[in-house]
């Protein structure tokens, strides 16, 4: 599983990037990119930001 942010949805608020860094950074345009895979380890913080963006601008892929 991948998380991806939908730029054209992202306010660029920064929760998810500084709710869980190791997935999340915010890019040069000021919008969020996920940067790493779903793992075991980050998947809580990963759902944190999926379910705590403001605007639902992150979803999950296999
Ligand atoms: S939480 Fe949502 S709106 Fe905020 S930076 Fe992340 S993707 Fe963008």
């Amino acid at each position: 599983m991948r998380a991806v942010v939908d730029k054209d949805t992202c306010i660029g608020c920064g929760l998810c990037a500084s709710t869980e860094p190791d997935v999340f950074q915010m890019d040069d345009d000021g919008k969020a990119v996920s940067v790493a895979d779903t793992t075991d380890e980050n998947r809580d913080l990963v759902e944190a930001c999926v379910t705590g963006c403001p605007v639902d601008a992150i979803h999950e892929e296999e």
